[in-house]
């Protein structure tokens, strides 16, 4: 239902917390962000109020400068920690947040399952990491590209991963993403409120528009592959 990320210098955690606090208005039943730091990517996710998120991030202390989280409402699985997001394919190389519903997934699910992939929740969104890894060879973008060819039905993604752990991926069809636009830090959010304490400059995003964001700078392109170029939105509302 909510989505945030962050990469830039600062402590990625309570930036990610804070935006989901911000995005409460939308309703959810469960929370959880996911950080890479040191070759790791830890998930912290509960499902529940976002208290108990924090608490759990209290105890855990998750650390990293790149990060995404997410506010879920359950439309595949019921509300559940396992099938709350962040969901880390097999591998445990890559990590999505979605929000929206994958209308096919029941089919990818079983291709993955043929060749060996486990499930660890209910949802149609845990196919998209498996799909990430069973597609990926040594480019993050262009394998999105390719497994949103895949997908039916309505998305909005961040996609952070190991293997390219300095930038993070984000790409929509009929279910609203921005970008926004920081000083050697970038965001992502599934609505303005989520970054607005941090800066007032987005793009956002339209149907088949993916992003590739580092801490400097962000590339706009179609899922097809073409450049986009787009103005810089100015929200003028207070924070
Ligand atoms: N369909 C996904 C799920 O049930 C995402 C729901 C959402 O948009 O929060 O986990």
């Amino acid at each position: 239902c909510g989505i945030v990320g962050y990469i830039g210098e600062q402590d990625a955690t309570s930036i990610l917390v804070e935006g989901l606090n911000k995005l409460e208005y939308r309703g959810y039943d469960s929370a959880g962000v996911a950080l890479y730091d040191q070759g790791e990517i830890n998930v912290v996710k509960k499902v529940g109020k976002l208290d108990e998120l924090e608490d759990l991030v209290e105890e855990e202390q998750p650390q990293g400068q790149v990060g995404i989280g997410h506010t879920r409402w359950a439309t595949h699985g019921k509300p559940s920690t396992p099938n709350s997001h962040p969901h880390q394919s097999n591998n445990q190389e890559f990590v999505v947040v979605h929000n929206g519903i994958i209308e096919n997934y029941a089919e990818i699910k079983k291709e993955l399952k043929e060749k060996g992939y486990n499930f660890a929740s209910e949802t149609d969104t845990e196919v998209i990491p498996n799909l990430i890894e069973e597609y990926y060879e040594d480019d993050l973008e262009t394998t999105v590209r390719k497994i949103v060819d895949r997908l039916d039905g309505s998305y909005a993604l961040a996609v952070m991963s190991k293997a390219e752990p300095d930038k993070l991926v984000a790409v929509r069809q009929d279910s609203p993403l921005i970008v926004g636009l920081g000083d050697g830090e970038n965001f992502i959010g599934s609505d303005i409120p989520a970054i607005l304490k941090h800066t007032d400059e987005v793009y956002i995003l339209d149907d088949g528009e993916m992003a590739v964001i580092t801490a400097d700078a962000v590339e706009l392109s179609t899922t097809d592959g073409e450049a986009v170029e787009k103005d810089i939105f100015e929200v003028d509302w207070d924070p």
